[in-house]
Order: structure tokens, then C-alpha cells, then sequence
């Protein structure tokens, strides 16, 4: 169990050791907090055979096929890469809890993404917990429980995970010994330990520097142009986030947030220098980001650099 949840899952061992689990909970947290793997250990322990102080014993024949991903009472809905959750999966999965459970323990049944449910498949979910069959344990899991119908929410009991930052951060030096790792980083991926791992592992530290580096030395040197587009085109489309996220960052330090408390307190002159521009000219600067994505990816014949030097000379000298 990853040390930050390690709160959440005593109370749930907490709950299952007084008989007081409710039918359904909606687990919430950006991705990476660890949703699944909160789900996983609490699925086991709630289909363990021989439960061993409150811990799934890890011997029985029900935790044997939960750790292969084969239990017949557990099912997970919503884990491949359609788009949307229909009603036909929800109607298989209140089928599913209806049934008698084929090793007698229970039966869990997990959504992950839930907010990709369709309207007709939260309204046949609703049904299902108004009603929820004896011995289950509904999960969801969504970024956020607003994205949700609140009718849901109110039947679920909600849980939104954190991570404490000190021990997120001790916890990545584990995993990249050697490595510079800030609390920024962290930051950067909403606080989210397994998500900033894989932006370390994949190269997300160094694009976010490339991006934000570019767009420095331009302000300094207006005719190093060609490369900056060269970078930004490249590094699409994080590009766009980067570039909105640090524009994001400018209002806030406008507003008189503390230059280290924000995510690219790593640039503090660029800052600075756009903290300085009208507030409106960084808010119009973020909406035309958003057309200027949109252009580029409904025309491919456009030229990026002629509408990102539009967007520069808005941004940095439009009075
Ligand atoms: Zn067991």
C-alpha cells in the first residue's frame, strides 16, 4: 500500500472490522492519487475468506484469484478505452450484484471513470443504489465528485484522497534515487505521486523546461524566434498546457500569492515580467491559447510560427 493512503485504508479496515461499510462509496482524486489501488486492497479484504487483522490473508482460494484478477464475484467496469460508460454495462453490472455471489463471500463491483457514464447509465446506476443487493461493495472513481450527477453522490459515501505532500515527496526519492524532485513537481501533477512519477520517468520535467526556457529567451532576444516555435511545435500538445498553466501562474502572483508557492516558481524573472502585464492581456493571452490550439488541429496546413508570433506580440507588448 502506498504510504499515503495508508489513512484511508485503516479507516476502511476500521469500517469492515465494525460491520459499518455502506453499500457504495465514491472514491475522488485527480489521477495518480492512487484510486485503484485503494480499490484493489479494499476489494480483497472484502472477499478475503480468512481475514487476518482486518488484512486480506493473502492464502485463501478468494485471495488467490483476486490476485490474479480472476475472482468471479469481483467485476471492474470502465477500464478500457471507450469514451463513454453506456447503460448495457451498468445493467450488466446491477445484473452482476443481483446474483447470488459463486464463492459466498460478496461481490464487488468497481467503475472507474465514472464520470464517463452517459445520462441513461447513471439513471440505471441510480436504481442499483436505491436498492443495493445484500453483501456488495460498489466503488467508484472519478477526478472529482462535481463531475458527477450529485443524485449519485448522495448515495455514495464520498472519500476525495490527498496526498501529504512530505510524504509524497520522500516517497519519490525512493523510487528515483539521486534525482532532484521539488515540491513543485509535485504540485505540477495536482499533488499526485504515481502521476509526477511518471512525468519524471517519461520526460515531462524536461518539455515543461524546454517550453517555459523558449519563451524566456525570446522575451530576451526577440529573434531566436525560429527555435522557439521549433520547441513549441515539437513539444505539442503539452505545449499549450505549460504555456496556459504559466499564465495561470502570472495572475496569481498578480493577486499576491507567494512567488514559491506557485508551480513555476522555477522561472521567477519570466514571472515576474508577466505579473507586470494588464491582468485582462494575460486573461485574453489564455482564451486565444485555447483558439490557437483549436486552429492547429483543424488546419494542418497552418503555419504555428505566424500564429505564435501573433500570440507573443499580444502577450508580451500589447498595451
Ligand atoms: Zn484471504
Amino acid at each position: 500500500m502506498y504510504p499515503w493512503l495508508m489513512p484511508y485504508w485503516q479507516r476502511f479496515q476500521l469500517m469492515f472490522a465494525g460491520k459499518r461499510l455502506p453499500h457504495a462509496f465514491l472514491l475522488a482524486g485527480p489521477s495518480g492519487i492512487g484510486k485503484s489501488a485503494l480499490a484493489v486492497q479494499w476489494a480483497s479484504l472484502f472477499l478475503c475468506e480468512k481475514p487476518q487483522q482486518n488484512s486480506p490473508c493473502g492464502h485463501c482460494h478468494a485471495c488467490q484469484l483476486s490476485r490474479q484478477q480472476a475472482h468471479p464475484d469481483w467485476h471492474v467496469y470502465g477500464d478500457d478505452d471507450t469514451r463513454t460508460i453506456g447503460v448495457d454495462t451498468i445493467r450488466q453490472l446491477s445484473a452482476q450484484l443481483m446474483n447470488s455471489p459463486q464463492l459466498g463471500r460478496g461481490k464487488v463491483a468497481v467503475i472507474r471513470q465514472a464520470e464517463r457514464m452517459t445520462e441513461a447509465a447513471a439513471n440505471a446506476l441510480l436504481k442499483t443504489l436505491e436498492e443495493p443487493p445484500g453483501n456488495s461493495l460498489l466503488i467508484l472513481q472519478s477526478e472529482s465528485a462535481m463531475k458527477l450527477l450529485p443524485t449519485i453522490v448522495s448515495r455514495c459515501q464520498v472519500w476525495t484522497l490527498q496526498a501529504d505532500e512530505q510524504q509524497a515527496l520522500t516517497w519519490l526519492h525512493e523510487q528515483l534515487p539521486g534525482r532532484n524532485i521539488s515540491p513543485a513537481m509535485l504540485r505540477l501533477n495536482q499533488g499526485a505521486p504515481l502521476r509526477t512519477l511518471a512525468y519524471l520517468n517519461e520526460g515531462g520535467e524536461q518539455q515543461r523546461q524546454a517550453v517555459i526556457t523558449a519563451l524566456d529567451a525570446y522575451r530576451l532576444q526577440p529573434w531566436t524566434i525560429g527555435s522557439l516555435t521549433k520547441c513549441w511545435v515539437s513539444a505539442m500538445p503539452v505545449t499549450f498546457e505549460w504555456l496556459s498553466r504559466l499564465l495561470l501562474d502570472a495572475l496569481k502572483l498578480q493577486q499576491g500569492v507567494a512567488l514559491q508557492q506557485l508551480p513555476f516558481a522555477d522561472h521567477p524573472a519570466l514571472l515576474s515580467f508577466l505579473a507586470q502585464r494588464p491582468a485582462e492581456c494575460l486573461l485574453d493571452s489564455m482564451q486565444q491559447l485555447l483558439q490557437l490550439k483549436q486552429s492547429l488541429a483543424d488546419m494542418p496546413s497552418a503555419v504555428p510560427s505566424i500564429l505564435f508570433a501573433d500570440w507573443l506580440s499580444q502577450l508580451l507588448t500589447k498595451e
